[in-house]
């Protein structure tokens, strides 16, 4: 072997660059895949964030955890959860020390963007049945046509029964789209600027082309489809008023690839982050500090309303967590830390321009730690400390987890936010972490193995 050069050693010492975390730890490639399988299922299970909350209770329902009760008697050990309104869940492992001296507080959202129906959205235009639907979060409009689409959702009842609707997730289903032009007649079209390619009125879902066989019925195919609608579940179109109705792509969680590095699925963002969140509290079964996870609502429309993140939601369950475990709000959150657990975008070799490489995230390299998000000069960001980025890394590096450094690409080419900035408006130390993903936002995301796998280890380090 040849003597390295003094200058080159130099560099190795003083420079640092991060790796692909296959290059460094080949073993975890297989461990990855295998961590992912249930990742997948978990996926096809969580299309929104009700029947993601619905399907974590029964995990931590298997696992033990006891529901929360306001005049419970605790001790170290306990495992318990909380739901608010069917779209938030909490979940809790009391750690050793008092919860005085601070709490571990990871949080992922569970709602991602989607094409939520108007609230009286049936009609029919040429005999066919639509759906007029209003989006969810930001979206890239035209990627939503000639997509499969599913029909999830909940609608009360006069009587005051709620119905479950799932309709499009099983192989034998049928599904919903959204036409688009054909090419020989989009001259006219094309001219468009791309985030006018669909336009929001444009984003109309067929559901039927049958009319209800009755010459008298001037609307025969909405009525054909509100008699489907009605055999099934009961439902009138007043019902549409009192309903919550999302419709999201049909597509199953699937490996990308021929070595299967990657998955691909809808609604990575951030349910990639609550999977491996909630993996992490289950397998830290006996922290120090209190844990608790909680999997938020509406973050894709800035975490307003009583199940997202700038709500006071969160501070009452701590309160009474505070109340059984004789602690005071406020010296829980000055001396605890917090996760903000959110995807980041991955930088895009085709699309390089939008990012500045050397702080992006990249595929395989493990979870972005991402001290700041924001717009235009980090308005609208939580801006980690730099003591708090040490204690995340120095956990994360102390149970050799490979992370890597980055933000939302290029300073002025646009920007985002999490909800990092409410955790630190309740006095508590909190930065991003989170897997990074290739379209993001798309109907379908693309996430590394390796990056969800080592996100799920560096989660379970900072509990440990
Ligand atoms: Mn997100
Ligand atoms: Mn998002």
């Amino acid at each position: 072997m040849t003597e390295k050069s003094k200058g080159k050693k130099l560099a190795e010492e003083l420079g640092y660059s991060f790796e692909h975390i296959a290059k460094r730890m080949p073993e975890d490639v297989e461990r990855s895949a295998e961590f992912c399988e249930d990742y997948k299922v978990f996926m096809n299970r969580s299309k929104t964030e009700r029947e993601c909350c619905a399907y974590v209770k029964k995990l931590a329902d298997a696992e033990g955890y006891k529901e929360f009760k306001q005049d419970g008697k605790y001790k170290s050990g306990d495992r318990l959860y909380y739901i608010n309104r069917g779209k938030n869940i909490i979940l809790v492992t009391v750690g050793k020390k008092p919860l005085e001296e601070g709490a571990r507080f990871n949080i992922a959202h569970i709602d991602s963007p989607r094409l939520d129906l108007k609230p009286f959205p049936l009609y029919e235009n040429d005999e066919i049945a639509y759906f007029k639907t209003h989006y969810y979060g930001g979206i890239r409009k035209y990627q939503w046509g000639t997509t499969p689409l599913a029909m999830h959702g909940v609608v009360m009842l006069k009587d005051g029964t709620k119905k479950e609707i799932c309709i499009g997730e099983d192989e034998a289903d049928p599904k919903f789209v959204i036409s688009d032009l054909l090419p020989h007649l989009s001259a006219k079209q094309n001219k468009r600027p791309l985030n006018e390619g669909l336009k929001g009125e444009e984003l109309n879902i067929i559901i039927g082309n049958i009319p209800y066989q009755d010459k008298e019925v001037k609307e025969a195919f909405k009525l054909n489809a509100l008699k489907i609608l009605n055999d099934n579940f009961g439902m009138t179109e007043k019902d549409f008023t009192r309903a919550e109705i999302e419709m999201v792509p049909a597509v199953k969680a699937c490996d990308i690839g021929l070595d299967r590095a990657l998955v691909g699925a809808y609604g990575q963002d951030d349910k990639v982050c609550a999977y491996t969140a909630v993996k992490a509290a289950f397998e830290v079964t006996r922290p120090e500090y209190t844990t608790i996870t909680v999997l938020t609502d509406k973050e894709e429309i800035g975490s307003e309303g009583n199940t997202g993140m700038a709500s006071k939601a969160l501070a009452h369950f701590v309160e009474d967590l505070c109340e059984c475990l004789g602690a005071k709000p406020r010296n829980v959150y000055r001396h605890s830390m917090c996760l903000s657990s959110d995807v980041n975008a991955a930088y895009d070799p085709t699309f390089s321009d939008v990012f500045d490489k050397r702080n992006s995230s990249l595929l395989g390299h493990g979870p972005v730690l991402t001290k700041y998000t924001g717009a235009r000069g980090k308005s609208g960001s939580n801006d980690a400390s730099a003591e708090t980025m040490a204690k995340v890394i120095g956990c994360m590096e102390d149970a050799n987890v490979a992370w890597q450094i980055g933000e939302l690409g290029k300073v002025d080419e646009g920007g985002g936010g999490t909800i990092a900035m409410f955790m630190g408006d309740m006095d508590v130390d909190t930065v991003d972490l989170g897997v990074p993903v290739l379209a993001m936002h798309a109907p379908f995301e693309i996430t590394s193995k390796l990056d969800i796998y080592h996100t799920y280890k560096a989660f379970c380090a900072f509990y440990k």
